[in-house]
């Protein structure tokens, strides 16, 4: 039975949540006749509309989700608000598996729910998702981004997120080695997804030595064949290699108490969503450790870059042009971080925090 105290205990559940880091507003979505089960969480619209992407991740359980979707969503606000953007933070998922269960109807109905926010939140694509599912969510909102370039649109992020997160990788390497030469580095990365096998490309074009991991035999062989000189390793073994920079490009919370004691890299640079399980405890632990953590949501802005170009008018010059501004704001961030012995994530929140209330006090807002 479900009593009024279960009730309340419930909504403090989700509210409680939204509290702890000041989201705005959080929708869930159910469509028995799709199957689509999802949750749109926008943080902060201070700054703009949130524009943020959709996962679509077999979450073992609503509350997953829901942490997933609070976390993304405040990432998102810091990301563009550091790069820079005339956006707030948002983001979706979708709890499904990507490989089976995606529908046209699915999205096109998950498409309705974006256009029932009015604009308040933008959506585009994340993991598990493609510009197919993009075009599809487009029958039923404007509020979409990374559409095909045929349809006018920017086409798929990926590939400027990896031209982001390989100039942030430079810019660590400047930092932690004197020189951003990566031509005699080891990188491990981890996640040979849409991102992983661009910056594989970037790496090896350098000609730094690239050990690359995916749960996917089929990504890993297709990045073997596309640039023979990676070394395919195990999922495990990622975090246990002998190298100088370790780029996480999977899934979020790969930093944390039991991978920090395995790792033997000097940087760890991705594109990966919220690589530190814990912001404050393992934010403190890299440092701690003479790791430099070049933060993500500062190197892996290139994707939402690319898409915020697409609402004025895409050119991907100038997209590009804007990506490569994330190497000196990652020298900046790692330069406040030095000076106040603070960790590098913290930098870059205050900065990000600092642009934020600047516009919110001077009564600025969207
Ligand atoms: P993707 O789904 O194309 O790739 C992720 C890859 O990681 C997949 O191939 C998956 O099989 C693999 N993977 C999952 N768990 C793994 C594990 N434990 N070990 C090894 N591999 C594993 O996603 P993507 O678009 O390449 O994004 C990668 C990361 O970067 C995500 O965290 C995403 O949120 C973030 N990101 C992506 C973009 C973008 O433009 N695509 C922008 C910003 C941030």
């Amino acid at each position: 039975m479900v009593t009024t105290a279960t009730k309340t205990a419930a909504t403090d559940v989700v509210l409680g949540r939204m509290e702890q880091h000041d989201h705005e507003e959080v929708l869930f979505c159910f469509d028995r006749a799709t199957g689509l089960k999802a949750i749109i969480a926008i943080h902060d619209t201070t700054l703009g509309p949130a524009l943020g992407g959709t996962r679509m991740w077999p979450y073992a359980s609503e509350a997953e989700a829901l942490h997933d979707v609070l976390r993304l969503s405040r990432g998102m606000t810091y990301k563009s608000a550091l790069a820079g953007l005339d956006l707030g933070g948002g983001k979706a998922v979708i709890i499904g598996d990507a490989r089976t269960q995606k529908t046209e109807a699915m999205f096109r109905r998950f498409g309705q729910f974006v256009e029932s926010l009015n604009g308040r939140y933008i959506t585009a694509e994340d993991v598990g998702m493609s510009t197919t599912e993009m075009v599809n969510i487009r029958k039923e909102t404007r509020n979409v981004a990374g559409l095909p370039e045929e349809m006018g649109g920017s086409g798929d992020p990926s590939p400027v997120t990896a031209y982001g997160v390989y100039c942030g990788m430079k810019a660590a390497a400047k930092q932690a080695y004197g020189s951003d030469v990566l031509s005699s580095r080891k990188v491990s990365i981890q996640g040979g997804g849409n991102v992983g096998r661009y910056l594989a490309g970037y790496l090896v074009k350098d000609g730094a030595k690239v050990f690359i991991t995916d749960i996917h035999d089929d990504k890993l062989a297709a990045i073997k064949a596309e640039h023979p000189a990676v070394t395919l390793v195990k999922p495990d073994e990622v975090y246990d290699l002998d190298v100088d920079i370790y780029s996480p490009c999977a899934l979020g919370a790969t930093v944390n108490d039991d991978t920090l004691k395995r790792l033997k890299c000097s940087v760890i640079a991705g594109a990966a969503n919220n690589q530190l399980a814990d912001e404050s405890v393992h934010g403190k632990a890299v440092m701690k450790k003479g790791i430099l953590y070049a933060p993500d949501f500062l190197i892996n802005a290139g994707g939402i870059i690319n898409c915020a170009w697409e609402r004025n008018g895409y050119n991907r010059k100038a997209a590009l042009g804007q990506t490569e501004a994330i190497y000196d704001t990652a020298l900046r961030i790692f330069k406040a971080s030095a000076d106040l012995d603070i960790p590098t994530y913290l930098a870059a929140n205050q900065a990000a925090e600092h642009r934020i209330s600047g516009i919110r006090e001077a009564g600025l807002r969207f």
